[in-house]
């Protein structure tokens, strides 16, 4: 078991599109479990790869903390694609490790279809709605570099900036290791 350190707003890895994961190796496994052992021990819900300086395509979710999954398994997805996203969007407040304290409304599709690769390299096609869904496109959108503040309006995103100077500067209070500066 190894806790990362999660790269935070400013790290610039968490802005560049991340690359496909080329063969699910032993090395890769040893990845995924230390990425699960560092969003569980930060109480995330979900967590990419290059939140813990890794540029590979792939993220992991858990809800098993979340009311109404408690029956919920890890869910690894590598090299994920978004197929399908309902013009019908929902408005929900949203948090990311890599902003630290941080909260912002976002407006995103309600229903999704994704389709990626399992531990097993088997191709996976998945419908999601509701929380899954959400999280799955917060997720997805840290691979290819974007973050909460870039699915706001530019009023919120305006009201965020004190907050994401401070991040930067890493002067936040939290109980789970980040990346110095
Ligand atoms: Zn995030």
């Amino acid at each position: 078991m190894a806790i990362l350190p999660i790269t935070v707003y400013g790290d610039k890895i968490l802005r560049q599109k991340t690359k496909p994961v080329n063969s699910v190796s032993d090395e890769l496994i040893v990845k995924i479990k230390n990425m699960l052992d560092t969003m569980h021990n930060a109480k995330g819900v979900g967590l990419a790869a290059n939140q813990v300086g890794f540029n590979q395509s792939l993220f992991v979710v858990d809800l098993k903390g979340v009311e109404g999954y408690e029956k919920f398994k890890p869910m690894i997805f590598i090299n994920p694609e978004i197929v399908l996203q309902s013009d019908e969007k929902v408005v929900i407040e949203e948090g990311c490790l890599s902003l630290p304290n941080l909260r912002a409304d976002v407006e995103r599709s309600k229903n999704i279809k994704i389709r990626y690769l399992n531990t097993d390299e088997q191709l996976i096609e998945l419908e999601a709605d509701e929380f899954l869904a959400r999280v799955i496109l917060h997720e997805y959108d840290h691979l290819i570099g974007k973050l909460i503040p870039d699915r706001v309006s530019e009023e919120i995103k305006s009201q965020l900036k004190d907050e994401l100077k401070l991040i930067k500067k890493r002067k936040v209070e939290i109980d789970y290791p980040i990346t110095q500066l």
